[in-house]
């Protein structure tokens, strides 16, 4: 069986990454797998264990770190966040596309390890909306929201490492090319050029 592909979506918290690559499983359920992430960041309302991420403490994260459990993880925000490798292998080798939704920083370390990764830069179309968007999913303090868009406007420099850019402008459109990236991607992988 042919190996899966990886494909890295990154961006600035609050481009729209995490509904993007929901909607790209949800239009290829068949061929796709969305890795889980560990993260030692409280869950918010509504988000499930072992779905949304596997949730940990800080001990128990810097043992998989001591490990070599993780395929790459970074500091975020002041949390800790990494994708646990073997999950991903095993898919890949299941034939399944796995798509990791992480920042640039873990990007970075995804694509030193697997050059053959696609990975997808998302921007949201201006640092206004960026701001707008992330006030309105009202789930951080001030503080921590201030420290976002500081975030979102380094991690936006970093978008030349990418092979593609999604200017998520409108979620139909940014989702019809992220859609079409993976199609041609994916089937480079088939035909092998
Ligand atoms: P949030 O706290 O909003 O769920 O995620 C914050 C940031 O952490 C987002 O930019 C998200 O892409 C990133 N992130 C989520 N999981 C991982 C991971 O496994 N590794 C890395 N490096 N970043 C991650």
């Amino acid at each position: 069986m042919p190996q899966g592909r990886l494909f890295v979506v990154s961006g600035p918290s609050g481009a729209g990454k995490g509904t993007l690559i929901i909607e790209l499983s949800r239009s290829y359920p068949d061929s796709t797998w969305l890795s889980v992430s560990a993260t030692t960041r409280k869950p918010r309302p509504g988000e499930i264990e072992g779905t949304h991420y596997c949730f940990m403490d800080e001990h128990d994260f810097r043992e998989m770190i001591a490990r070599g459990e993780f395929l790459e993880w970074a500091e975020v925000h002041g949390n800790l966040y990494g994708t646990p490798a073997s999950a991903v292998r095993e898919k890949l080798s299941q034939g399944l596309d796995v798509i990791l939704e992480i920042d640039v920083k873990g990007a970075r370390q995804v694509r030193a390890k697997e050059p053959e990764a696609v990975a997808i830069f998302v921007v949201p179309p201006s640092e206004e909306i960026l701001e707008n968007r992330l006030r309105g999913r009202a789930t951080e303090q001030e503080e921590e929201l201030r420290r976002r868009l500081e975030n979102a406007l380094e991690e936006s420099s970093e978008k030349d490492d990418f092979d593609y850019e999604i200017i998520n402008d409108d979620l139909d459109g940014a989702a019809r090319e992220l859609y079409s990236i993976y199609e041609r991607e994916s089937r480079r992988r088939v035909t092998g050029g």
